[in-house]
């Protein structure tokens, strides 16, 4: 039996350690576009930001350990193309020979690429690109681009394009490098995925460092600076009422986002789906036989929405071990996402998991949604901190469909998030919740745990509405 991997991040490697896991017996090679397989993107803020002090330390292993559970890396390979019916790989081996690699079962898990949004000077023949200071992030090629860039020109100013948790993981890092940080989002809150009150206090939480935060505001143009001018490049925007809005930069980032990488499996005839995602079943089984495919490249099965797009490290890995096993004659079933996400700005965290309002109704539900505030432990005990927390409830069933979580990052607000999204995920309803056996003790938490005090603020409050 040999299984071929396609893609040496989250996914593939997840899929790759399941099945020597579960099979040392299986013959299993990992073909990886770069040299750099089972590195931790998702610390490249990190890096970049000095806390992390070596790109190696962002290695989840490094290629010693991969390759001592016996699977076969094949670095700076690109597989080219898809013979489903001979079960053919071809590939490009890092010498530039072709090669072709006969397979039982193939895992696609390509990934994702960043979204290059219709900005003059970042897409069209012109376009600038890492040697004029402007980056996309998603690669440690990459990242090595923007740590040269900050390294050998030593910028003062960067201009961050998108609001969403990498653009403002990357504010923080900035920030904390040393660099004076404007941000520019064209929705009217930074980071979208939580409700805008939530969003605000992220909004002050960068103002309160430093960082320029201009929302309603849509990038049209990046253009390198006129000589004597100040900075290296010049970015032009429009405001949400129409005015030009123009900023000097050294540095400019786009992060806006990020597209499925399908091209290798649609041209071998792979189904696709939501966002343009390849198409799986639960077992993450393609339409192409013996081709299963799992991470940023496949639609996501959502437990509240059906199918979704919901690109997250997390989900990779789960996703990948199941297409790892299955690859084996298994029968696994990708249990589903919550969309359940955490990100920490500067010295406060905000999370979520589940539906919005907006997302409930259009899966069908009925949704009211409380916001309130507690104490993450016994405020008489030093160092306690008010959370915020945003519960969404459906008003007929009083089920738990979402809730959102702002607070500091030593609030405990991603375990807290994990509490929320394990009622999720077994269906509680918000009364459930609050009936949980839940820890206390007063340096750390409260009788009544903060997300239980959440629960009954919607109990109350959903009566009202
Ligand atoms: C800065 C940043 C921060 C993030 N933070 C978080 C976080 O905090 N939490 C979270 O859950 N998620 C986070 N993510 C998202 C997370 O990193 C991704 O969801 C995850 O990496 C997806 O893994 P993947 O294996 O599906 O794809 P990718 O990581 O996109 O990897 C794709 C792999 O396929 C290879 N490949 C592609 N095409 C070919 C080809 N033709 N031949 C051979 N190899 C190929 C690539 O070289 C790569 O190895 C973050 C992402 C970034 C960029």
């Amino acid at each position: 039996m040999h299984l071929v991997m396609i893609g040496g991040s989250d996914a593939g490697i997840s899929a790759a350690l399941r099945a020597r896991g579960l099979d040392p017996g299986a013959e299993v090679s990992v073909v990886v576009a770069d040299a750099y397989p089972n590195f931790s993107i998702c610390g490249i803020p990190y890096l970049v930001s000095g806390e992390v002090t070596h790109w190696r330390n962002l290695a989840h292993r490094t290629t010693a350990d991969l390759e001592a559970t016996g699977m076969r890396l094949r670095l700076d390979t690109t597989a080219r193309r898809i013979d489903p019916g001979a079960r053919k790989l071809l590939v490009t081996t890092a010498d530039g020979a072709d090669e072709v690699l006969a397979y039982d079962k193939l895992i696609v898990g390509t990934g994702a690429v960043p979204v290059r949004p219709p900005i003059g000077g970042v897409t069209g023949e012109d376009a600038l690109g890492p040697e004029d200071g402007v980056h996309l992030l998603h690669s440690m090629g990459d990242t090595f681009a923007v740590m040269r860039t900050l390294e050998e020109s030593a910028p003062a100013t960067a201009v961050i394009v998108g609001a969403g948790y990498i653009g403002l993981e990357m504010a923080d890092a900035l920030t904390t490098r040393g660099l004076r940080v404007i941000q520019m989002e064209q929705l009217p809150e930074v980071l979208p995925t939580v409700d805008p009150p939530l969003g605000h206090l992220v909004h002050a939480q960068l103002t309160s460092h430093g960082a320029e935060v201009l929302t309603g505001t849509t990038v049209r143009q990046i253009t390198r600076a006129l000589a004597g001018g100040t900075g290296r490049l010049r970015v032009e925007a429009t405001a949400a009422d129409g005015t030009a809005v123009s900023r000097a930069a050294d540095v400019v980032l786009v992060v806006v986002g990020v597209r499925p990488d399908t091209e290798l499996a649609a041209s071998a005839g792979a189904a696709i789906g939501a966002r343009g995602a390849i198409a799986v079943d639960r077992g993450m089984r393609t339409n192409l036989p013996d081709v299963l495919a799992a991470g940023d490249c496949v639609i996501t099965h959502h437990r509240l929405l059906g199918e979704t797009y919901l690109p997250l490290g997390t989900t990779a890995h789960k996703q990948g071990r199941v297409a790892g096993e299955n690859a084996l004659g298994g029968n696994r079933e990708f249990a589903g996402s919550l969309g359940t996400q955490v990100v920490k700005i500067f010295d406060q965290a905000a999370a979520r998991t589940g539906l919005r309002d907006h997302e409930a109704v259009s899966a069908g539900f009925d949704p009211v949604t409380v916001q309130s505030e507690a104490d993450d432990h016994k405020a008489y005990y030093p160092g306690s901190h008010r959370i915020t927390m945003r519960f969404t409830g459906d008003r007929h069933t009083g089920r738990l469909l979402g809730v959102q979580l702002f607070g500091h990052r030593h609030a405990e607000i991603a375990k807290r998030i994990d509490t929320a999204a394990t009622a999720i995920f077994h269906d509680m309803t918000v009364d459930g919740l609050s009936d949980l056996d839940l820890s206390y003790t007063p340096p750390l938490g409260s009788p009544w745990e903060a997300i239980q005090m959440g629960a009954q603020a919607w109990l109350r409050g959903a009566c009202q509405h």
